[in-house]
């Protein structure tokens, strides 16, 4: 048995032909999965009762279980148990422009971010492209509202599981699927460089965003491990050559945490490592955990970053907050339930 939501369409009408079924049944699936969202093969009243138990025999509509909500006024942070008992977390930000849902990709990471909440637990496995497509399911019934853009920046290095992911994104990407347009699918990287090479290859036009976090491979060292695998002169060129096969701007995400990489010389450091790059850098205000070796940068200082780098023609953003009032940072949910 197997978990229908781990099926992209094409696999789904190859399953059908090979049960001597037409393959536009394939496409009646979807819309019910997706588009009307049931949960029981029964309902689907366009299918015959004898396809239904074919169906039945080899499939079962998702297991994954809410068993967690925290709420704020623009934010909701979920926790979800999977079938073999571990736990995921997403997070639910509702901007003027649509609801964005924050997916996670794997159970635990490790990349091993000295400053992130999700790699104080190890990685445990993959998640199956079903357990990421039932995140944005069980979200869009919790709200009763469709969720307009995916951000897969949630537990996880989606490159490390990466094609689990593609999967993923063609499933919901797809016009009988959710049909999230892929401008409005985002997937961020820690950086690597292989993962970056094939993503450069990909039809689709996926945003790609960049943990980046320091302006030089020393800095990065300490905040990121990771670093140690790719230094910042492969990345940057894996960055060139994917904006040069894709004409995409790239996302360059910059966690600002106090007197660490916040000073002046950093935002000049970044200026020279980024100019004349089709980037755009997204300043992100550290999400204060447990964590005591870190700060959050101080309002002044973000303020003078920022305009360091407006003034020598970068574009830039601060990236709006949300849930501070509840666990909102990635894994914290997960880590302090799991530490109960
Ligand atoms: N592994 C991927 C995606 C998951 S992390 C990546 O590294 O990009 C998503 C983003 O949240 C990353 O930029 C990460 O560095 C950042 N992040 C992690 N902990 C954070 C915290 N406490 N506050 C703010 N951002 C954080």
């Amino acid at each position: 048995m197997e978990n229908i939501y781990n099926k992209t369409i094409e696999e789904l009408e190859k399953y059908l032909l090979n049960q001597d079924v037409k393959a536009f049944h394939a496409k009646q699936i979807f819309e019910w999965l997706y588009q009307k969202q049931v949960n029981d093969f029964h309902l689907m009243s366009n299918l015959s009762k004898n396809l239904i138990s074919v169906i039945k025999n080899d499939f079962f509509i998702g297991n994954l279980k809410l068993k967690k909500k925290e709420e704020d006024i623009d934010v909701n942070k979920y926790l979800f148990e999977l079938s073999d008992n571990h736990l995921i977390e997403a997070v639910l930000m509702k901007h003027n422009y649509g609801n964005s849902l924050c997916v996670s990709s794997q159970i635990g990471c490790n990349m091993g971010c000295s400053f992130c909440e999700s790699g104080r637990l190890k990685k445990v496995r993959d998640l199956l492209p079903g357990e990421m497509i039932e995140q944005i399911l069980l979200v869009e019934q919790d709200i009763n509202e469709r969720i307009s853009s995916v951000v897969i920046m949630g537990i996880g290095e989606p490159f490390d599981n990466y094609d689990n992911v593609m999967k993923f994104i063609r499933i919901i990407n797809h016009p009988f699927g959710l049909a999230i347009g892929a401008r409005h699918i985002t997937i961020s990287t820690c950086g690597l460089v292989p993962g970056i090479n094939k993503f450069a290859l990909e039809p689709f036009q996926v945003n790609l965003a960049l943990s980046l976090h320091a302006p030089n491979d020393d800095l990065r060292l300490k905040l990121m491990p990771i670093a140690s695998v790719y230094k910042l002169k492969d990345i940057m060129q894996a960055i060139d050559e994917y904006i040069k096969k894709t004409n995409r701007r790239v996302t360059i995400e910059y966690l600002l945490l106090e007197d660490i990489n916040d000073t002046e010389e950093c935002a000049f450091e970044l200026i020279n490592l980024i100019k004349g790059k089709n980037v755009y850098v997204n300043l992100i205000p550290y999400n204060v955990t447990s964590n005591k070796n870190y700060k959050k940068s101080k309002k002044m200082q973000t303020d003078k970053f920022y305009d360091i780098l407006i003034k020598n023609k970068i574009n830039v953003t601060t990236r709006r907050e949300f849930g501070t009032k509840i666990t909102a940072a990635c894994g914290q949910l997960r880590a302090s339930e799991v530490e109960k």
